[in-house]
């Protein structure tokens, strides 16, 4: 079995995660245990806090993160962290992410799960809706080999679920094929939001799967497809997304992204996107989420931009 798909199989029940004041209460106690260890990350999150309450956005939301079952994640980390010859930043469990989100002064965070094989949809529906919470809004994944894949957008639609991940480089496919056609036509439906990897991938061979063009083509084909691009449009392709997606109105979770890329044009790209179509995302367990969050501060924007990314418009997503 590979990594990909030991990550998704399911496993023994999940520790379930906090609820309502039981989550406030856990924040101000690791908020404690940060001001006692270390002083700079928590001035850096009442800052961040300070700037968002007087924005009226008081809630920050990771739009990309991974977590797996427990069971799952033990065996799956190591493994996905030889494939992508990266280091983990948690231990992939949903309790390693809840306690990096209460590290970072993140309240909420979507998980996206990836079906590597059809049939590991149902315990990818069964695992997200177990650890649903107000804390964490779990994709589901179809793939697109499943015959069934357009009657399943309208089940996750009546399950509750805001929309779909799906990775080009692990479900093995091209974002412009003719065979996706009904699968988005179903997603526009509903109005069920895409979440596919974008530009290249740090595991795989360079191979045009997901490109800006390709994401274009998607775009002007289906107008009224909910579609995120993720890692700022395209990882390592930002010339191309700088030249033919930035000015459109096409969703950009900016997570892996801003490492790479100089300030300037990181600046550029951000000001010149529609400032209501910019997603914070960490792609947690990959980078720190703190670091993420660290790195787009550091960029100075304007307070009403910067909550609207961190927070403010994923809340009207989700
Ligand atoms: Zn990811």
């Amino acid at each position: 079995m590979s990594a990909s798909e030991q990550a998704t199989t399911q496993s023994e029940e999940c520790q379930k995660p906090f609820h309502g004041e039981q989550v406030a209460e856990f924040r101000i106690e690791a908020h404690y245990t940060i001001v006692s260890g270390r002083s700079q990350p928590l001035l850096t999150i009442l800052k961040l806090k300070k700037t968002l309450t007087k924005q009226n956005c008081t809630m920050i939301i990771d739009f990309h993160t991974h977590a797996f079952p427990d069971a799952v994640a033990a065996k799956a980390l190591p493994a996905l962290e030889k494939i992508g010859n990266i280091k983990a930043h948690s231990n992939g469990t949903v309790d390693g992410l809840l306690a990096s989100m209460d590290g970072a002064g993140i309240e909420h965070s979507v998980i996206c799960s990836i079906a590597t094989r059809p049939e590991q949809f149902s315990a990818i529906v069964e695992w997200s809706q177990q650890i649903r919470s107000d804390r964490l809004t779990p994709l589901a994944s179809i793939h697109p080999d499943d015959p069934d894949g357009v009657e399943k957008v309208y089940q996750l639609h009546k399950l509750g679920f805001p929309g779909i991940k799906m990775h080009p480089y692990y479900q093995n496919f091209f974002l412009n094929e003719q065979r996706m056609q009904p699968l988005y036509d179903a997603l526009s439906e509903t109005g069920l939001f895409l979440v596919p990897h974008c530009g290249y991938d740090i595991g795989f061979p360079r191979t045009r799967c997901a490109d800006p063009a390709k994401i274009l083509e998607l775009h002007r084909n289906f107008p009224r497809l909910q579609l995120i691009a993720t890692h700022f449009g395209g990882w390592k392709l930002w010339d191309e997304v700088e030249d033919m997606l930035i000015g459109r109105n096409i969703f950009m979770e900016i997570s892996f992204a801003l490492k790479y890329l100089s300030r300037e044009q990181i600046k550029r790209m951000l000001n010149k996107h529609p400032s209501d179509y910019l997603l914070f995302g960490s792609d947690s367990p990959w980078d720190d989420q703190s670091e993420s969050i660290r790195q787009l501060e550091k960029l100075h924007l304007n307070d009403t931009l910067f909550s609207a990314i961190l927070g403010g418009n994923a809340e009207k997503l989700l």
